[in-house]
């Protein structure tokens, strides 16, 4: 620990910068700092891959660039990213045995903006394999642990991104978010996390897993730490994402200390329309959860925020459409890991067929065989039209759904979960129980549209739960605005686990 700077990690994004500006500290003593602490803190399983060597070399060429004059939000500023982004730094497993020992020849678009904006990467983060759960339970390389309880999951996938910014390791980091993986993690660890519009930030080095979902987004302590993250991550890329927006980059702290348009500085949501839909509201969601995020909704009608009951009459079905659409993507995309190109291996095969058989059943474990299993299957000739093309048929009413809900709102809000954090090992055994633990999530993921997790507060066992709010397309600044708001006037963001 820094004799100087013993808090430094308890400084956030926005601090740090500040702090870097003004020259109290270096990025060289603020990584070492972060370093140290992972290693004190490696029991939680949230780092799969650290490098001090290179994470030193990035911290002294930002120091060299501040000591040039040179100013930037992220200049100097320590992350890490979720073990699913490519880095040359680092290896990259995706939480698999398939890639262990990996390494990328390039760094993944957002990896790489955000080092040109001088941000300095601490490592690599435990996920769930090829981003497939909710638990991070399910990484080859063991679970990660919730600091706010360490018997329990984090989340998944991106549950070592939330581990890292709960637990103090880093003042934010990356994740991905292909059916919740960024709100999710964000709301069982009592972090802030956006999954922006899908296209808005490049999928280029994305460890594939469901392409038409997968989206990339930062994770940190407040939204306006977010807001610094992601106007570094976004931006069009289009020769190398097909699928990339071609929206000019933005800078998504702009509203932030704004009121609502047309709004006083007294009441600074006054106009906002926020819908909550009554399917997230019912009997599936545990009381304490309930409670949480009904207190959240009164301090934003408090700001001035109207109230009201919307429908989003589809939400059961994201289940059965989003466990056929992104199994069979999936089941795609893993077909690229073969034995032959890279990856795992198997030793001694007796033909090619045993190369890709043995090759594939030694390294990818039960949970991605299920899917490649599943998504096989609803690809296959017979059962096309019957799951494939229907889920697809769902994924569109529910893109409908959302629609119409914004012709009533300008943002939506409900939980991001049923539960607070469950028992490791819990669910592990019985997939389809943490599959329905998505339903909250899966809608807006299913539609494309940008979804946060905003602290709310805790529930059973002083576990955080987290608020969500979902936008219509390209409404990220919106909504972090909205989040910013409720943090000017709640503390759960700032507040972290006992003994971090
Ligand atoms: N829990 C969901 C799944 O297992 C979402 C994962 C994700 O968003 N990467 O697919």
């Amino acid at each position: 620990m820094s004799a100087a700077h013993p808090d430094l990690h308890q400084m956030g994004v926005a601090e740090l910068g500040a702090a870097l500006h003004a020259r109290q500290t270096s990025a060289t003593e603020v990584a070492q700092h972060l370093l140290a602490r992972a290693h004190a803190h490696s029991g939680l399983g949230a780092y799969l891959a650290l490098n001090e060597a290179a994470t030193l070399a990035q911290a002294a060429a930002a120091d060299a660039r501040l000591s040039a004059g040179e100013r930037g939000p992220l200049l100097g500023v320590p992350l890490a990213h979720k073990d699913v982004l490519v880095t040359r730094d680092f290896p990259t497993t995706a939480g698999s045995k398939m890639l262990q020992g990996y390494r990328s020849p390039f760094d993944a678009t957002v990896v790489q903006r955000l080092a040109a904006a001088g941000a300095v990467s601490l490592g690599k983060l435990n996920c769930d394999e090829f981003a497939m759960g909710s638990g991070n339970d399910q990484s080859a390389y063991g679970p990660a642990h919730n600091p706010w309880d360490r018997t329990r999951v984090p989340g998944g996938s991106s549950g070592g991104s939330a581990v890292a910014v709960a637990a103090r390791l880093a003042p934010a980091a990356t994740g991905t978010d292909t059916g919740g993986s960024i709100r999710q993690p964000a709301s069982f660890c009592g972090v802030t996390g956006i999954k922006p519009t899908y296209g808005r930030c490049s999928r280029y080095g994305l460890v594939a897993y469901a392409s038409s979902l997968d989206q990339a987004g930062p994770m940190a302590r407040s939204a306006h730490d977010c807001a610094l993250l992601l106007s570094a991550m976004a931006g069009p890329d289009v020769e190398r994402d097909s699928t990339s927006l071609e929206q000019p980059p933005e800078d998504y702290s702009r509203y932030l200390a704004q009121p609502w348009p047309g709004a006083s500085a007294s009441r600074p949501l006054q106009g906002l329309r926020i819908g909550l839909p009554r399917e997230f509201f019912g009997p599936g969601c545990a009381s304490d959860v309930l409670q949480a995020v009904r207190a959240a909704l009164s301090e934003l009608e408090r700001l001035g925020a109207t109230l009201l009951d919307i429908a989003l009459p589809r939400t059961e079905l994201a289940i059965p459409a989003y466990y056929i659409i992104a199994p069979a993507e999936a089941s795609s995309n893993l077909s690229r890991y073969d034995g032959v190109r890279y990856g795992h291996r198997a030793a001694q095969p007796s033909d090619l067929l045993d190369l890709y058989q043995r090759s594939r059943s030694e390294a990818f474990g039960p949970e991605v065989q299920r899917r490649i299993l599943l998504g096989t299957y609803v690809l296959s000739h017979g059962y096309y039209d019957a799951y494939y093309i229907k889920a697809q048929q769902i994924r569109r009413l529910i893109a409908q759904d959302f629609q119409t809900a914004f012709g009533q709102c300008d943002l939506i809000a409900g939980p991001v979960a049923p539960s607070v954090a469950w028992a490791i090992g819990a669910k592990t055994a019985d997939p389809l129980a943490a599959y329905l633990a998505d339903i909250y999530t899966l809608p807006a993921s299913l539609a494309g549209l940008p979804g946060m997790s905003v602290p709310a507060g805790f529930g059973a066992d002083h576990l955080p739960v987290g608020l969500q709010l979902i936008g219509n397309y390209l409404s990220e600044a919106r909504l972090l605005q909205v989040a910013h708001q409720l943090q000017r006037v709640t503390d759960f963001h700032r507040q972290s686990p006992q003994g971090f």
